[in-house]
């Protein structure tokens, strides 16, 4: 089975629009982590995510008929903009239905690309609906965003830049997982040339379909998923990906959204960029597999996979960061409403700093405050 995908990648045409992006070393986590840790720039992308690959390698081989009655898909993320793009490339009617609580800034990027967004509904179920009656009345045809052999091609060619930029070895290469387009494109590539590297998935820790499927040997639908790293809130994982990270994919990896916000921090710090939440997965994961591990002076590589981040997220996202580095820790505590009870709580603190304080009356008997408390980098002894 690779080997039908290994020619479909190796065929793959995403370079009218994509760019081969650099694969770059990230020096200051690399050296905070005692091994040389490579970042693969899919940020850099003209759409700022790796999507552009696998929707123009589909659009590209659609039959002269199916172009002129255009391509529509159902998506408020990097999906809509890589369809879009390709479409405009292409001169194919593009038709994109979004939520209609999708923000304004995503509407105007797709528009920009000229292509029409139809909104509809108030979560993506209905808009997927809106799309299929479209195809029933116009002939449109569907570009899904992960679960189609050709999407899942021009995925894989992300891996196929990696293997020629870096002929060292690669101990393992870490990838986020959404609905598995792209961790399915690469597995197949990376493990038919270099079976020695490990591939591992990094999803969010709730919103792990790819683990849950490889726990129960099948597909398997969340009931619920966390849309923190909106990029990949995906239930189920792909029917064509899974077929393929069934046997390629070692192992997954889930994080938290501190974890996942302290990795948007490293990014910045040594690139100067800001990657999405999902984006940043990899470089999680990466941390986290270090840590378990004990490994030193490895060549491992994460895909940085996208940037398309709302910039008012950014407060939320660097006032995590300090929990996700464990730098520190909020404590909600309950003390006795007395004199001396507030002394005694901070003296079994020790001389950790307070970075946060909240005191709120609850009753004459006790009271409720809540602590942050720097807990590491300089906490202990020096507060
Ligand atoms: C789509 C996307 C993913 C997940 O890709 P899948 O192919 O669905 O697994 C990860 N990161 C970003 C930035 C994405 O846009």
């Amino acid at each position: 089975m690779p080997q039908r995908y290994i020619k479909k990648i190796l065929d793959a045409r995403v370079y009218d629009v994509a760019i081969e992006t650099p694969l770059t070393e990230a020096h200051s986590l690399s050296k905070r982590f005692g091994n040389n840790i490579l970042l693969k720039r899919e940020d850099l992308q003209p759409v700022f995510s790796f999507k552009i690959r696998g929707a123009y390698n589909r659009l590209v081989q659609l039959s002269e008929e199916q172009k002129s009655k255009g391509v529509i898909c159902a998506s408020a993320g990097n999906h809509a903009q890589g369809v879009a793009l390709a479409a405009k490339k292409l001169g194919i009617k593009a038709v994109i239905v979004m939520p209609q609580t999708t923000p304004e800034i995503k509407v105007r990027s797709v528009r920009d690309h000229g292509a029409r967004v139809v909104l509809r509904g108030d979560a993506f179920d209905e808009a997927a609906t809106h799309a299929h009656e479209l195809i029933e009345k116009h002939g449109y045809t569907y570009i899904p965003p992960y679960d189609d052999p050709d999407v899942i091609a021009g995925q894989g060619t992300v891996a196929m830049e990696i293997l020629s930029q870096f002929s060292k070895p690669i101990h393992a290469v870490f990838i986020c997982v959404g609905g598995g387009g792209l961790i399915a494109g690469m597995a197949a590539y990376i493990k038919y040339l270099r079976p020695d590297i490990k591939v591992i998935g990094v999803e969010p820790d709730d919103s792990n379909c790819l683990q849950a499927a490889m726990k129960a040997g099948k597909r398997v639908i969340l009931d619920e998923v966390g849309i923190f790293a909106d990029g990949v809130a995906v239930k189920q994982i792909g029917k064509y990906p899974w077929e393929i990270c069934k046997d390629h994919v070692d192992e997954v990896i889930t994080v938290s959204t501190d974890e996942i916000c302290a990795a948007i921090k490293d990014i910045f710090e040594d690139t100067r960029s800001i990657s999405e939440p999902a984006g940043a997965l990899g470089v999680a994961g990466i941390k986290k597999y270090i840590e378990r591990e004990k490994i030193e002076n490895e060549n491992l590589v994460a895909t940085l996979s996208g940037a398309n981040m709302n910039f008012d997220r950014l407060r939320y996202i660097s006032e995590r960061t300090e929990i996700g580095e464990k730098r520190e820790a909020i404590l909600a505590v309950t003390i006795p409403e007395k004199p001396g009870a507030f002394k005694t709580f901070i003296n079994a603190l020790h001389k950790r700093s307070i970075t946060e304080f909240n005191y709120r009356y609850a009753d004459a008997g006790k009271a409720t405050i809540f602590v942050g408390v720097q807990v590491q980098a300089g906490g202990l002894g020096r507060g």
